[in-house]
């Protein structure tokens, strides 16, 4: 699931300025992750109402980052987004994308930061798992990502830093390194680590309209 941050509500005002504004959501990830769902959108259309911002109307899409059920849904909306002077997304970097590729004539903002692609914990509670790097090597730590997982990805081994299990650049974080040390050693398969990793290439995280 992609996660993402609400923007703060002084920054929001910044971006929206005088409105008025047409508030975007999205079912999916933003919904999970209680950054753009109904229940923030409308709490959006509130906060922004309290400022005298006027909100000409809001809509849920399913999800944001799918191009042509966007269209369509935002095409019902038409005279509401022309009333429009800024179009406020609260969904991912791609929602916001796909949704100004559509809206060419109201300026388009985003009210969340999408931080990366990760897994529900608990609820509100997520952990980084994927960098996207474009080229999978899951197989080599036992289905653990030291890109995704270690601040400093590093791919041979621990940077030595660690204390008492914990990350030196994060103390809320498990050392990856020791996770994946004591999986492979519960397989024994300690020997993969003699393995020396090359740099990742990263050329492959940037193949761009890439259809599968
Ligand atoms: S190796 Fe790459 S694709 Fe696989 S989980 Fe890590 S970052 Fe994601
Ligand atoms: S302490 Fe572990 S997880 Fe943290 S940066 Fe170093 S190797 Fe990576």
């Amino acid at each position: 699931m992609i996660i993402t941050r609400q923007k703060k509500i002084d920054c929001i005002l910044d971006l929206v300025s005088e409105g008025p504004v047409f508030i975007v959501g999205c079912s999916e990830c933003a919904t999970l992750c209680k950054t753009g769902g109904e229940e923030e959108v409308i709490k959006m259309k509130n906060a922004l109402e309290d400022k005298n911002i006027k909100v000409t109307g809001w809509i849920i899409l399913d999800p944001a980052c799918h191009f042509l059920n966007d269209k369509r849904l935002l095409k019902d909306c038409q005279e509401k987004i022309n009333n429009a002077n800024k179009v406020l997304v609260l969904a991912c970097g791609n929602g916001v994308q796909t949704v100004a590729e559509i809206i060419d004539n109201v300026e388009v903002i985003p009210g969340t930061d999408t931080l990366f692609l990760g897994e529900i914990k608990r609820i509100s509670n997520f952990e980084k798992r994927c960098e996207m790097c474009g080229e999978c090597i899951q197989e080599l730590f036992s289905g653990i990502c030291p890109i995704a997982r270690c601040p400093k990805a590093m791919l041979n081994g621990p940077c030595g830093g660690t204390i008492k299990g914990k990350c030196e650049v994060n103390k809320d974080l498990d050392c990856v390194w020791i996770i994946i040390y004591n999986r492979l050693k519960e397989k024994n398969q300690l020997d993969r680590l003699k393995i020396i990793q090359k740099p990742k290439d990263w050329s492959k995280s940037g193949e761009m309209k890439q259809e599968i």
